[in-house]
């Protein structure tokens, strides 16, 4: 990765953090999630529905590290909207994205900004600050009992 991308990646996750999107809980969510990374003193609370046309809302709040924060906004802007096989696309990609330790080529269609955690995959320590929302959206998404097709894509 040039560094170039790589200062383009920082800027949008600073972005994110600076200006998070979609930071309100959802008031009636049909499942959440309570998460917190002690090693670092993150929490995020997740909160989800899935309307009568199909359509995923996603809401959260919480506080902690830049890497954290702006994780749970690029989440809450990529799957507000989606369906549900489009959310489990994406938690997958995401999730495969900090295995990758850092040599994962991101699809921007898939994971909006969400490719701008690319870098973060580098850093064991990080990667839990990154993945803190997805775990969250996952455990709401179970108590909701919405259920994802894992065979798929
Ligand atoms: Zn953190």
């Amino acid at each position: 990765m040039s560094s170039n991308v790589e200062s383009l990646y920082q800027e949008i996750i600073l972005d994110h953090y600076k200006h998070p999107r979609g930071n309100t809980p959802l008031a009636d969510a049909a499942g959440e999630s309570h998460q917190v990374n002690p090693t670092c003193g993150d929490e995020v609370t997740v909160g989800i529905k899935v309307d009568d046309s199909g359509h995923v809302h996603v809401g959260y709040e919480g506080q902690g590290c830049s890497i954290s924060q702006a994780s749970a906004s690029v989440m809450s802007e990529l799957l507000e909207g989606t369906d549900v096989t489009e959310m489990a696309r994406a938690e997958r990609a995401f999730v495969d994205l900090m295995h990758s330790k850092g040599a994962g080529e991101p699809d921007e269609e898939v994971l909006g900004d969400g490719v701008a955690f690319v870098g973060v995959a580098k850093y064991p320590a990080r990667i839990k600050c990154a993945l803190l929302p997805w775990m969250a959206l996952q455990d709401a998404r179970l108590k909701a009992g919405i259920e994802i097709d894992k065979s798929e894509g």
